[in-house]
């Protein structure tokens, strides 16, 4: 027994000794750089003892040395030399190259080209963060299309989806399509207050009882704890219409504790526009959340000229230390579904309700009249029916692409604004139709784009191409920004405008290591010719991609090569992280 003890002392103090041994010889080899004396006079010894054994080693380890450095004697997956690198945060333009691997930039500065495993020589080029889309509506058609061609054509690597009140719900279910199935670019969503507040009350015209209040809370919780970055409303849209400001404030509470932001699509664009933004402001300032007005506009020409409506309490707020900020798409004309056209009294109870008070004239002449005020009246002499066009209808194909109008004429009627009225009601009653309505003015637009608290975003969605007549945004947002007002019209500088698509939204929604070129970023980023880089889509031919466009890599990834889609989805989803 006493034997048996001491046996197993001694082995554990030799094992001990051992590893301490070794341990001691590897951190010295670490340090030094070289092989431990020790290891040198066993190496050396043992050489002269076995010469034959130690050439045969020595050749073997010569080999297997070789064989270790193939895969690492390239430093980078991707090089982008040459190019003008606008990075994102303003700044004036510099000359470096990018090295890129695993996904993540790892050096901006000189690279010798025989560092990369693949080149992209940008002399001339413009190389700029992936744009960022902090507004559409790409959750409706992504799974569908997860090659995003529309957005990845414009040189976007990251899209936002959920905007105005809308998402597919749960979330949970559209983020496991999308990562199962894979996409072209980013991908990050919101919280739509209409569809939690389908969900829990139908179409109700009332303030929600304190049951209803408690689930509308807690399925926005799941939502935002799936990874949602914010919370939207669309106030002109139903049934977010049929709520007041308190229900917002409460409802907004849940996003405060996850850092998340509250986007809103205000209740009012026009005469109102300046209360609706109020409200929008005390939505955020209760609940200590930033504000995203979405697609800022003067959307009504009784208040064209008049910025002041905007910038007045929107700076007011920041002033007070409220994040307020807003986004814009480059265009005069909106689009939307021509139920915005109506009151929102007319929908209660749903579609059947709708349809049944149409048959009540007293009804009609009150639905009417409505139509007429929100869509067809105008302080400025312009002749409305001219300036809507069908852009999307199931029920009337023949109507896609024309104007009212027109439409009229082509039914042997009168273009009154009367005629006006009654055909949008029976596009209506027809399952409606999405309709492009040309009520901004230019000026304004242009005002908008200067003020430093404006980012660029499209309030489109996922396109097959060709089918029907979609606003051109939804191909042109982002070339039209740096053709148009950048280049034609010199509104604002390119280093503004990649800053208002890049780092910017990244700040906004919190996307960290996105918008901006730096090393240990994620490698999204987007190459083009600053002299060609042009939106080809119109109003009346939107099917379009644009030119000037030549590269666009989504996390170290090529999606777009020479100008062309690669079919890659490299894209992630882009969880809010806090
Ligand atoms: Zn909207």
């Amino acid at each position: 027994m006493v034997e048996n003890k001491i046996y197993v002392h001694f082995q554990g103090k030799i094992k001990g000794f051992v590893s301490k041994k070794l341990t001691e010889i590897g951190t010295w080899n670490k340090m030094n750089g070289q092989l431990h004396p020790d290891i040198m006079r066993f190496w050396q010894s043992f050489m002269r003892r076995f010469p034959r054994i130690s050439v045969f080693f020595i050749g073997l380890s010569f080999l297997f040395s070789v064989w270790a450095c193939i895969p690492f004697a390239k430093k980078f997956d991707l090089v982008i030399q040459n190019g003008f690198i606008i990075d994102g945060t303003g700044n004036p333009w510099f000359k470096a190259d990018i090295g890129i691997r695993e996904g993540r930039i790892v050096r901006i500065g000189f690279i010798d080209d025989k560092q990369g495993k693949k080149i992209i020589n940008a002399q001339d080029l413009i190389v700029s963060p992936g744009f960022i889309d902090v507004h559409t509506h790409c959750d409706r058609g992504i799974v569908r299309i997860p090659t995003v061609d529309n957005y990845v054509y414009q040189g976007a690597t990251s899209v936002i989806g959920g905007n105005c009140g809308g998402h597919p719900f749960p979330l949970k279910e559209l983020f496991k399509k999308i990562e199962d199935q894979g996409i072209a670019l980013n991908f990050g969503c919101l919280v739509g207050h209409n569809t939690i507040r389908r969900e829990v009350m139908e179409m109700k015209m009332k303030a929600p009882s304190a049951e209803e209040m408690e689930s509308m809370k807690s399925l926005i919780y799941q939502e935002m704890e799936v990874g949602a970055l914010g919370f939207s409303t669309g106030l002109s849209y139903l049934p977010g219409a049929y709520s007041e400001k308190d229900e917002l404030v409460e409802l907004a509470s849940v996003v405060t504790s996850f850092g998340g932001v509250y986007a809103t699509h205000l209740r009012d664009q026009g005469l109102y526009i300046t209360e609706a933004i109020e409200e929008a402001i005390e939505i955020g300032e209760t609940n200590n959340i930033p504000v995203l007005i979405s697609h800022i506009k003067l959307a009504d020409d009784v208040v064209w000229y008049e910025l002041e409506r905007i910038t007045e309490p929107v700076e007011k707020a920041r002033k007070r230390g409220v994040e307020v900020t807003l986004d814009q798409y480059p265009y005069t004309a909106t689009s939307s579904g021509f139920g915005s056209s109506f009151p929102s009294w007319a929908f209660e109870g749903g579609n059947e309700n709708f349809l049944k008070r149409l048959e009540n004239e007293e009804n009609y002449a009150k639905i009417k009249s409505y139509v007429i005020k929100r869509r067809l009246t105008s302080t400025k002499g312009i002749n409305k029916p001219e300036t809507i066009y069908i852009a999307n209808s199931r029920k009337f194909p023949e109507y896609i692409g024309k104007n009212l109008q027109k439409i009229l004429l082509s039914q042997g009627k009168e273009p009154t604004i009367e005629n006006t009225a009654d055909l949008i009601i029976e596009i209506q009653k027809n399952g409606g139709a999405s309709g492009v309505f040309f009520q901004m003015n230019e000026k304004d637009v242009e005002g908008l784009m200067r003020l430093p608290y404006t980012m660029h975003g499209s309030d489109g969605g996922i396109q097959e191409k060709g089918r029907g007549v979609p606003h051109p945004r939804n191909y042109g947002t982002f070339p039209r920004v740096i053709s148009h007002y950048v280049r034609k019209q010199g509104v604002i500088s390119l280093e503004e405008a990649i800053r208002k698509m890049t780092s910017f939204p990244a700040q906004t929604f919190g996307l960290k290591g996105r918008g901006m070129l730096q090393e240990g970023f994620f490698a999204d980023i987007t190459i083009f010719d600053k002299n060609q880089f042009e939106d080809k889509a119109t109003f009346s031919a939107p099917h379009q991609y644009s030119q000037g466009l030549h590269y666009v890599i989504v996390n170290g990834e090529l999606v777009l090569e020479k100008g062309e889609h690669t079919g890659k989805l490299p894209g992630m989803i882009l969880y809010r992280m806090d």
